[in-house]
């Protein structure tokens, strides 16, 4: 996919525009099955939240990856796009115990992350197998906004609470048939993963009828230059080995899942916008486009640095710019930014677009979310048309006064 195939998408479909490269999925899945290919039995679970369109769920499916869901929506999404049942996983936090049972009416694998619905659960229906989220209370990465493994975090089951687990397992004789951790999205070092795992493998001892051990996710790809990226080729020697020799231990051959999200996706999406004005002030040179935090939130919400680049004019001088929205809010997309130099009508890509940018849109200041195009086997496919005045109006009611 070029910047000429790029500008093409935005002439043909307008801006602000999601495009992704479904080769670069490809490419992240078969690295990172190729990385445990030591392991007889490894599921990849695609973490639905981070990109949720359909034909991207059926794209992911048709490499052989199963479905990680956080809500019962996600769950439907995935059975939409053709994934069976038995490929789907539900990790929910903090949903009511109705939703998990009609979870298990759809046939999916639930995973059950607080003491009360698994006491819950297990007594009303003691013989459908339940997966269980334990929290390891490993830090992952500096940053608490996206850390879930943490003594603060309200993710999972304290591992500390093993016996009392262990009492409602016993006294329901509920079916338990894995064990669940995902311990933040900002693993930068493989030895603190390997320690988490370890958390896990002793708390798979306290269970005898085990399928599977789910190590949820965490793996980093780089954003900007000099970030490090996850280097999961070491992580898959380390881990396949450790993971072979439990199995050893407890006499069985399970199943190793993971459920990435970013990995197989954010350095497949490109945002495009369209630059609006460039307006010069006192301080700073000030590229305004046309989308703001509706669109891609990620640099407002955590910080998050997406590089940014001129696909109008590649060769341009570089200077610095201050990168904003149209919406009526501080939309900072990027300051002091080197870029190839801005006129209006440019268009910016955003680069590692593919992973909570879309699912995170809203329709704030009423504008439409974007349109979403699939770069597949050379050609430009639309899996999303821009929303309209219509769908602004929607489930709106109108009363008479
Ligand atoms: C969000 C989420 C993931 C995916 O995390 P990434 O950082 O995108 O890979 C995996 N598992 C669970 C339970 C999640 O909530």
């Amino acid at each position: 996919m070029t910047n000429q195939d790029l500008l093409g998408i935005t002439r043909e479909f307008g801006s602000p525009i999601y495009v992704y490269d479904a080769s670069k999925m490809e490419f992240q899945y078969n690295r990172l099955t190729n990385a445990f290919k030591k392991v007889k039995k490894v599921k990849v679970n695609y973490a639905v939240k981070a990109l949720s369109n359909v034909s991207v769920l059926k794209l992911l499916h048709s490499f052989g990856a199963g479905m990680d869901t956080v809500s019962i929506q996600e769950v439907k999404l995935a059975l939409e796009a053709g994934v069976p049942p038995s490929m789907i996983i539900y990790t929910p936090n903090g949903v009511s115990l109705e939703e998990i049972e009609r979870a298990v009416e759809m046939g999916v694998q639930i995973n059950i992350d607080n003491l009360s619905i698994l006491e819950q659960f297990g007594t009303k229906h003691p013989s459908i197998p339940v997966c269980i989220r334990i929290n390891p209370h490993v830090m992952a990465g500096g940053n608490t906004n996206i850390s879930v493994g943490h003594i603060d975090s309200k993710f999972g089951i304290s591992i500390h609470q093993m016996p009392h687990i262990e009492r409602i397992v016993k006294n329901t004789g509920m079916n338990i048939n894995g064990i669940h951790m995902h311990t933040g999205s900002d693993i930068l070092d493989i030895d603190v993963f390997l320690y988490a795992s370890e958390i896990l493998f002793e708390a798979a001892t306290h269970f005898k009828d085990l399928e599977f051990l789910d190590f949820g996710s965490g793996f980093k790809v780089p954003y900007k230059e000099g970030d490090i990226e996850t280097n999961i080729e070491e992580f898959g020697e380390k881990l396949s080995a450790r993971f072979n020799e439990f199995c050893k231990s407890y006499g069985k051959e399970l199943t190793l899942a993971f459920e990435p999200g970013k990995f197989l996706v954010s350095e497949a999406g490109q945002f495009l916008v369209k630059v609006n004005v460039v307006k010069q002030t006192t301080s700073t040179v000030f590229a305004q486009v046309d989308s703001g935090f509706n669109h891609l939130i990620r640099p407002m919400l955590y910080g998050s640095q997406h590089e940014i680049e001129n696909i109008s004019n590649p060769k341009g001088k570089e200077r610095f710019y201050s990168v904003v929205g149209y919406i009526c809010e501080t939309d900072t997309f990027a300051n002091n930014r080197r870029i190839g130099e801005i006129r209006e009508g440019d268009i910016l890509s955003f680069h590692n677009a593919g992973a909570y940018c879309f699912t995170m849109a809203s329709n704030y200041n009423s504008r439409y979310r974007p349109a979403e195009v699939l770069w597949y086997q050379d050609k430009a496919h639309l899996i999303r048309k821009r929303e309209t005045f219509d769908d602004l109006l929607r489930n709106q009611v109108s009363i008479t006064l």
